[in-house]
């Protein structure tokens, strides 16, 4: 089949606009009449950093991300955002410690630090009081937590709240604000805005996280698969990201929002040395927010190429929305009551997996229950939706089960055409 006879519903890396890929193609054999690619120019050329610079700007723009947050492009995936959140919040959090500890030892500029006496108080705050937080609301937000564990040891990692607890052990809900185990300062508190797999996502930002800004708590959020699809209020997190491949770009990039007092010359990250002495994980170079942000993306070789996409996925953002990411928002809304609304009409044939307060808008899950074997039903509501054009609605190996994931790249038309098919193979003889 070609491009516009197929819908794919498939939960990432998602479909980039058919405008973007053609002029993206051009651009790899010869960018802007250079004579060379743009996968092949240097990211060391004023081209590459103008293209990182617009990019940031569009996103700012897109999102209205304030002035007092850093836009960086970091690699290892969503999965490497796992490790570098905790290891340079929890750099951040020693850091700060040892500030306070300095000035309760009542140690001003220029006067000479006790080092064996700071060693010993920053010993005793690490093992007593060192802890970060997670949310565990579904697979993905269980995979940064359980990474946490491994850099950190089980001891300095509070789940905070899990929901499998409230819910046989599955996930599908998100537990009650009131049941939230938070640390007291804790270095951060993580979640998982959209979970991907499970299909589930936050309401809204989380009452229990406020007041929010620089007296409340280190938020941090892995946004990556609902992120550009509505409005996010970036002043209460501390780090927001998300990797590219769903409703950004293509799959190379990972993008950090971080509040810059967060970075040098608010804060600095510790030294190895002194890491090492308190027996904390020190990370690779290139996962050190510092060092990202103080290069303005290249400290390393960047793909300029997935820059590049991103860029292009939001020039045609902001020129189909006036209204930036709301008008993304409302369209997200209305695909997603497409959806669900077949799927409700038909609760014989159907079950939502999740709790309809935390259903995601992006990763919609079902069984299909119209025949009394699910494995078959399945099946057969897979096979025939292939047939009309319908793929990647397989559910995630770990779950079974229907997925449509319905990112930013799906348009209305396609929503509504998988909301009749669901209604079509419901009609049909059990
Ligand atoms: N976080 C979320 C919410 C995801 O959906 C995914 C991947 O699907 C990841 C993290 C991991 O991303 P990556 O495969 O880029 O490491």
């Amino acid at each position: 089949p070609t491009r516009e006879e197929v819908t794919y519903f498939g939960a990432g890396p998602a479909l980039l606009p058919t405008e973007v890929l053609k002029t993206a193609a051009e651009a790899l054999l010869n960018y802007n009449d250079t004579g060379l690619g743009i996968a092949e120019h240097s990211h060391r050329s004023e081209l590459a950093t103008n293209i990182i610079n617009n990019a940031k700007a569009d996103l700012a723009s897109y999102l209205d991300v304030p002035d007092d947050y850093e836009i960086m492009f970091m690699q290892g995936g969503g999965s490497g955002g796992f490790f570098a959140t905790a290891c340079n919040l929890v750099g951040i959090w020693v850091h700060r410690r040892k500030q306070k500890i300095l000035s309760e030892l009542g140690i001003v500029d220029g006067k000479e630090i006790p080092e064996d006496q700071l060693l010993k108080e920053l010993q005793k705050a690490v093992d007593e009081e060192l802890k970060i937080d997670y949310l565990v609301t579904g697979s993905w937000s269980l995979k940064a937590s359980q990474e946490a564990v491994r850099m950190l040891g089980s001891e300095h990692v509070n789940i905070a709240a899990d929901s499998r607890t409230v819910n046989d052990g599955k996930f599908g809900k998100i537990p009650e604000e009131s049941s939230w185990k938070l640390s007291k300062n804790s270095a951060m508190i993580y979640f998982c805005d959209n979970e991907t797999v499970d299909g589930v996502e936050f309401p809204a930002f989380p009452e229990a996280l406020k007041p929010a800004g620089d007296d409340g708590p280190i938020v941090v959020a892995d946004m990556s698969s609902n992120i550009l699809s509505r409005r996010i209020p970036v002043k209460n997190f501390s780090v927001i990201f998300f990797g590219a491949q769903k409703n950004l770009g293509s799959t190379g990039i990972t993008v950090v929002i971080i509040k810059k007092s967060l970075l040098p010359p608010a804060v600095a990250t510790p030294p190895p040395t002194l890491l090492r002495k308190l027996g904390l994980p020190v990370g690779p170079t290139i996962l050190s927010y510092e060092t990202i942000a103080k290069n303005n993306s290249l400290y390393n070789t960047l793909s300029i190429f997935d820059v590049y996409i991103a860029g292009q996925v939001l020039k045609s953002l902001l020129a189909t929305y006036p209204d930036k990411v709301d008008g993304q928002q409302a369209v997200s809304e209305k695909k997603a009551k497409a959806i669900y609304g077949a799927l409700e009409a038909h609760p014989e044939s159907y079950k939502i997996v999740p709790e309809k307060s935390v259903r995601s808008r992006m990763n919609i899950c079902f069984r299909v229950t119209h025949h009394a074997n699910i494995d078959e039903s399945e099946k057969l509501f897979l096979k025939g939706a292939v047939e009309n054009g319908l793929t990647g609605l397989k559910g995630h190996r770990s779950v079974g089960g229907i997925r449509a994931s319905n990112y930013n790249s799906i348009p209305i038309a396609g929503a509504e055409k998988l909301a009749a098919y669901i209604e079509s193979f419901a009609k049909t003889p059990r």
